[in-house]
């Protein structure tokens, strides 16, 4: 059996990015630069105010003997027009935000430092001498051009966008989303619309995984169930090579119709298919038809932690990310851990912030099977591997699922 940090470092050294495609502007986010981006304007694109107020020469601001400058009021430049005439001395034009600085002005007065009739008032008083410059933004004030604005390899958020879009960006190249194939396994596994039957359980492991890859970035697509026999799964799995990667649930223990590890020799490889950890041990790693697939347990509290810790960074390395992990803090475990586990124990727990220390409280049992723990989970406790027992009060790290991701 190999170590959770073993397992993840042999399945991220199979896997590399996957190729750009340009993007529509509203669906970059959350994706990957695939290049840099250089401007080729100015931002600004020209000389604006930064203030309501009034274009004027800086010069013709000065009092005379006490007296404010009274400059004659020649125009009005709304946001988005450009003023027809140039400012001569002895004039003002009025001038709203945004709007492009006339030829002749060298400063903008705000409208707060200055007397006038209201606005069809043909003349103004100037209440405050203003310095060469004052409230212009130059062209390129934000931007050069020929500017390196972002980097390749850039996640894609929010202010990036804003960025992306001020640059003319209606199309972005990003590294494309993996398509995810799930499959899961089982005779006793029936559909979420299917009425109970004697022996049959619903499936809720694709639903959790499809949710789970889609949050991750990834595009799934649910291949639905395959049967426990050898011709089934390989119907499955011929269906699944279309894909970049194939996600399993169910049928990579050592039962009796534990059949993905077969196809897998049969079709391509198994790297490994046992991690030193709980809940999970049984995870397949390896290929078919050169589709990296992951085979993660069919208990569906396995399924989820397993896919947490080696899925999600599979997709994230996938879509051309760096940061690929969960951060981990170390935390006080407010009511202890006393299963004595040899393996790595993964343990749900939820963890909040008393403004000294994050306390965590486990979530309930700890059985694989017991999916309402999952509930109100934000949170893995890592027990270590050698049959640890956490005392209430005592620290240990976390694994924190709802921080962003850090480097390995
Ligand atoms: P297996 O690894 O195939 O032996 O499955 C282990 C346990 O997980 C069994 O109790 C299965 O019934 C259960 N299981 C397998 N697949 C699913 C699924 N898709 N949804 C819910 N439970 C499942
Ligand atoms: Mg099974």
């Amino acid at each position: 059996m190999i170590s959770v940090e073993e397992a993840l470092a042999r399945i991220l050294a199979h896997i590399t990015p996957l190729a750009p495609v340009r993007v529509p502007l509203s669906e970059a986010d959350g994706l990957v630069l695939a290049e840099d981006v250089i401007s080729v304007e100015n931002i600004p694109p020209f000389a604006n105010s930064a203030m309501d107020g009034f274009a004027l020469r800086s010069q013709d601001s000065q009092a005379d003997n006490g007296q404010p400058a009274r400059l004659q009021v020649i125009g009005s430049i709304p946001a988005g027009y450009v003023a027809e005439h140039a400012i001569e001395p002895g004039t003002a034009m009025r001038i709203m935000t945004g709007a492009p600085v006339p030829a002749g002005a060298d400063a903008v007065i705000q409208v707060e430092l200055t007397h006038s009739e209201g606005r069809e008032s043909a003349w103004v008083e100037i209440l405050q001498e203003v310095a060469p410059g004052n409230n212009i933004r130059p062209a390129g004030d934000d931007i050069q051009q020929g500017q390196k604005v972002l980097t390749q390899g850039t996640e894609i958020r929010g202010w990036e966008i804003g960025l992306l879009a001020t640059l003319g960006y209606a199309t972005v190249p990003v590294i494309r989303r993996p398509r995810v194939a799930i499959l899961g396994t089982g005779d006793e596994i029936i559909d979420v619309d299917e009425a109970l039957q004697p022996g049959k359980i619903r499936n809720s492991n694709s639903y959790l995984l499809e949710a789970a890859i889609r949050h991750a970035g990834g595009e799934p697509h649910r291949l639905g169930v395959a049967r426990d026999t050898v011709e089934s799964l390989r119907e499955k799995f011929s269906a699944a090579l279309s894909h970049d990667l194939i996600i399993t649930s169910g049928g990579v223990s050592v039962g009796d119709f534990d059949l993905v590890k077969d196809i897998m020799r049969e079709q391509g490889q198994v790297d490994f298919w046992r991690i030193n950890m709980r809940p999970g041990k049984p995870v397949a790693f390896g290929q078919i038809g050169g589709v990296p697939l992951l085979g993660l347990p069919g208990n569906p509290v396995s399924s989820a932690v397993t896919f947490q810790l080696f899925g999600c960074p599979v997709i994230r390395k996938l879509l051309g990310h760096t940061r690929l992990v969960k951060p981990q803090v170390e935390v006080v475990v407010e009511d202890g851990v006393q299963d004595r586990v040899m393996r790595r124990h993964y343990v749900r727990a939820h963890v909040a912030w008393n403004g000294t220390a994050f306390i965590a409280q486990t979530t309930g049992p700890q059985g694989s099977h017991i999916m309402t723990s999952l509930l109100n989970a934000n949170a893995l406790l890592i027990v270590p591997e050698g049959g640890v027992e956490i005392h209430p009060g005592e620290r240990t790290q976390a694994m924190m699922l709802d921080w962003p991701e850090v480097n390995l």
